[in-house]
């Protein structure tokens, strides 16, 4: 058998592995059941194709990009790997061929789209092509409850089992959830030895910011850094044109970016981005995919991403190149809200909606964090850390309070108050504001009126953020705005738990452009 360090340098032109690699091929050669967690651009494809080519026989890669299986496969063939390629893009030639390399034993790496595990043509040409090796790119698509799902995936288990070899399970995605579906349905259940490496980026200063005055604060985060190549991310279309003329009035070369502009002028952008130094991209998620620039030098979010994993995606488009890169993430009630609304109101079934809640959930705990950024962002995939020495709070430790007695006061407001009103009426009330909606309403007759003068509308703003982060609290999908209590304030309410929370973020956000002048 040929080593695994020989074939790196001869065949893929690698001086060494990268952080994770050589445990992974290691266990994959010694055919054992083997998922990997990675990043994206972690270098998983050499972790299947190297032991492919230890290996005897044909390793099957299953894979839902078709582009970029035959991408793999016209660079495995330019170093001269027999492999080769059955999906819908094929040419009949290359179909023949690839049946032809099977034939003669010729084959060492058999790519297949998903789709093909239906025919059932698949499984006495896998039998004759004397298959030794399953590897399951993307293994993530077998989730139900993921974005990508595929329906496909789930033959693989079959397969698996029929064919009788070991299989090789690779995916970015690492929460506990997706991980576990993983196991269930590609490995029956069996735990396969399971690597989970290389998330951190530690050269991305990491920080968060509660929106105080946006565009003045991302104007800020930018005036530091006059001249470098960076992102914006924005939550709509229309913020990402008023954003990038704001900056290109403050002085910047920047220009905006999203789904929908045509498409001339989205590659113009794109170009533009990745030949010019110093451009700032004002974008929405739309912007990224296609991106390969290294040296992006920040990356800012105007409005709070999507989801945890969204969040890690997006910083870590910036500092490829290993220096050092900097982030901030902007976020406020409001965000919140329309996070819960959307997926609210999205189609996906309950289960699903639970599972992004939460996954949201994760994302506003970072944001209140009150240690170290990196050590509960790595947590969350599911990797240790010691503090990190280069996030926002590593730089300057969060002030808390205990919050109890005013998560409890407000908790109280909200039920008294039926659950059926928006934290700006709620503040009122317990600030004691006679409004005309208190005095119609009568609140002001509430036992919790003015019980809460302690505390500055300001104050409570933040604290019902907070509240909101930690989900105690919830907008109601059916009223506009109204905050219900969840099951995890209950507990609170009791006197059962100890609430700290930070003193509000705004003055931090300040102070981030202090530390960068
Ligand atoms: P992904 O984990 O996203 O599938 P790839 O397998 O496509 O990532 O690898 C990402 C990039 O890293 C590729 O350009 C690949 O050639 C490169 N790469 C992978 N392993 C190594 C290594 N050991 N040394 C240098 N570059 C590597
Ligand atoms: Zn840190």
């Amino acid at each position: 058998m040929p080593e695994p360090a020989t074939l790196l340098a001869r065949v893929f032109g690698f001086p060494g592995f990268r952080p994770g690699q050589e445990e992974i091929v290691q266990s994959v050669l010694a055919g054992r059941n083997t998922l990997a967690i990675m990043p994206t651009g972690g270098g998983k494809s050499l972790c299947f194709q190297l032991p492919a080519l230890c290996r005897d026989g044909v390793t099957v890669v299953i894979s839902p990009l078709i582009a970029l299986m035959r991408d793999q496969v016209r660079s495995l063939r330019e170093a001269g790997v027999e492999a080769g390629a059955l999906t819908s893009g094929n040419t009949e030639d290359e179909t023949e061929e690839v049946f032809s390399a099977i034939d003669e034993g010729r084959l060492k790496l058999l790519y297949i789209a998903p789709e093909r595990l239906a025919s059932p043509a698949t499984l006495p040409l896998l039998r004759r092509a004397g298959v030794s090796l399953i590897a399951v790119d993307e293994a993530h698509c077998v989730s139900q409850w993921g974005h990508d799902f595929r329906p496909d995936y789930l033959r693989i288990g079959d397969l698996r089992r029929t064919l009788n070899v070991p299989l090789a399970a690779f995916t970015a995605t690492a929460d506990e959830e997706t991980r576990a579906e993983i196991v269930t349905r590609l490995f029956d259940g069996a735990a396969p030895a399971t690597f989970l490496r290389g998330f951190d980026r530690p050269n991305i200063h990491l920080a968060f910011a509660a929106k105080d005055s946006p565009r003045d604060q991302i104007l800020r985060f930018a005036a530091a850094r006059k001249g470098q190549s960076g992102i914006v991310y924005c939550g709509t279309r229309a913020k990402t044109e008023t954003l990038a003329q704001a900056l290109c009035e403050a002085g910047h070369h920047a220009l905006a970016y999203h789904a929908g502009l045509d498409p001339d002028r989205r590659r113009f952008v794109e170009t533009r981005f990745q030949r010019d130094d110093g451009l700032i991209v004002v974008a929405t998620v739309a912007f990224g995919m296609g991106i390969d620039k290294p040296d992006i030098r920040w990356v800012a979010h105007a409005d709070l991403p999507k989801s945890i994993e969204s969040y890690y995606q997006e910083i870590g488009r910036a500092g490829r190149d290993g220096a050092p890169a900097e982030t901030l993430t902007l976020y406020g009630a409001d965000d919140i809200r329309f996070r819960r609304q959307q997926i609210d109101e999205s189609a996906a079934p309950l289960e699903r909606k639970q599972a992004d809640h939460g996954r949201l959930n994760t994302l506003l705990g970072l944001a209140e964090a009150i240690g170290c950024r990196r050590q509960v962002l790595l947590g969350y995939f599911g990797e240790a850390a010691e503090p990190c020495g280069n996030c926002d709070l590593c730089d300057r430790p969060a002030e808390v309070f205990d919050a109890t007695e005013a998560v409890r006061k407000a908790l109280s407001a909200v039920l008294r108050t039926g659950e059926s009103f928006g934290a700006g009426h709620l503040i009122d009330i317990l600030t004691g504001s006679l409004t005309d909606k208190v005095r119609d309403r009568g609140h002001d007759a509430l036992p919790t009126f003015g019980v809460g003068r302690e505390l500055s509308k300001t104050q409570w703003t933040a604290l019902f953020r907070q509240m909101m982060g930690r989900d105690l609290v919830r907008p109601d999908p059916e009223r506009h705005g109204a905050l219900r209590m969840t099951d995890a304030a209950r507990p609170v309410l009791r006197g059962e738990v100890q609430m700290l929370f930070r003193k509000d973020t705004a003055p931090a956000a300040k102070a981030m452009v202090r530390s960068l002048v």
